[in-house]
Formats: structure tokens, C-alpha cells, sequence
């Protein structure tokens, strides 16, 4: 079976370093429990144009250089990727391809079949979604912390996994939806999906 991971705050621990990157250098005083908009331009009130520029910079910074895995993220996928096919999609712009690959590599040697950048949030987005490239790839789950990515695959993917965030806290679940709280009960459930 294919299973489709994102990687911000699913797989890599970004969050903490945007959050100490933006913290640092625009001054602010951001506790991650207080994020509850996924929109940066929402969350922080600025632009979206100041939120991509912000982001651009944040992903220059060596705070974005020196984000560690999720806890339980590593072990879960070594046990996963020897049964599964398991991609990586992400938002993260393709400008980024290079270190994204490195770090992927650095951290899951050789664990994913594929990485896919949607492009989503770059200056020059692609039109298809995470939804799309999933129904494209044939994926029997996908795994991710913003909402509108889990909803936006609703009819498209059979099992969503919801990453329980701050940012994804508001309003009820579909059904379908299965909210977990860390990676023993991704594995969990992801091993028990049958064909
Ligand atoms: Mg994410």
C-alpha cells in the first residue's frame, strides 16, 4: 500500500523553529499553544505578501537548517517502509528540493519512494493540491497537520490522519477524520489498514 506523509510538523519539528526565528527577529512573543490560524498572515496579521517574504526568510535562517524530526517519526517510518510504499508531500516551495531531499535523507535514509512539492504557498503556486496528487498517486492515507489539506482530500483519500496541532483545534472532524496525537498511534493505525 501507498501512504502519504506531510512533512512540516508531521514529519520535521518546524514549528518550534519558526516560532523562535519570528520570536527573534521580528520581536514577538509567540508560544506555540497560542498558533490557532495555519495561515501565518492570519495568525501574525500581516500581508500574505509579508507572511511568503517572512517565510522566505525564516527558510535562509539557520533555525530552518536545524529542525529535528518529530518525536517517534523515525522509528514509525523504518517499521512502515518495510511493508509500504511511503511518499512525502509537502508544500514547501520547490526552491527548497535540494535541502528538503538532504534532510529527508539525513533523517529517513532511504525510507520514502517519493517527494512531492506541491508548491501550494510559493509566489508561483501550482494549481494542484495535496488532494490531487494524491488521488494521482493512488494513496490508501495521508498524514498532515493543516486542516484544509485533510479536508481538501476527503473524497479522495480513504483514511486521514489529522496530526493534533494547535492551528487544527477549531470546529468538528468529519468522520472520516481520525485525530492522533503522535506517531505510536499513527504506526497503529496505519499497520492495521487492510488492502
Ligand atoms: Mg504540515
Amino acid at each position: 500500500m501507498k501512504f502519504a506523509f506531510d512533512l512540516d510538523d508531521v514529519l520535521c519539528n518546524l514549528s518550534p523553529q519558526l516560532i523562535a526565528f519570528y520570536n527573534k527577529t521580528f520581536g514577538a512573543n509567540i508560544v506555540r499553544d497560542n498558533i490557532t490560524n495555519y495561515s501565518l498572515s492570519k495568525q501574525f496579521k500581516i500581508s500574505p505578501e509579508d507572511a511568503i517574504e517572512r517565510t522566505f526568510q525564516f527558510y535562509k535562517s539557520d533555525y530552518f537548517h536545524s529542525a529535528s524530526p518529530v518525536a517517534g517519526a523515525q522509528k514509525a517510518i523504518d517499521q512502515l517502509a518495510k511493508k509500504h510504499d511511503l511518499i512525502v508531500i509537502t508544500s514547501r516551495p520547490s526552491f527548497l528540493d535540494e535541502k528538503t531531499h538532504i534532510w529527508i535523507e539525513n533523517y529517513f535514509p532511504k525510507k520514502f519512494v517519493k517527494i512531492i512539492h506541491t508548491n501550494q504557498f510559493s509566489k508561483e503556486g501550482s494549481d494542484m493540491t495535496k488532494g490531487d496528487y494524491c488521488r494521482e498517486e493512488g494513496v490508501k492515507a495521508l498524514v498532515d497537520d493543516a486542516l484544509e489539506n485533510i479536508l481538501d482530500s476527503i473524497n479522495d483519500v480513504e483514511n486521514l490522519l489529522l496530526m493534533d496541532a494547535p492551528w487544527n483545534r477549531n470546529g468538528e472532524l468529519p468522520e472520516k477524520v481520525k485525530r492522533v496525537y503522535n506517531w505510536g498511534e499513527i504506526a497503529d493505525f496505519l499497520s492495521k489498514i487492510n488492502e
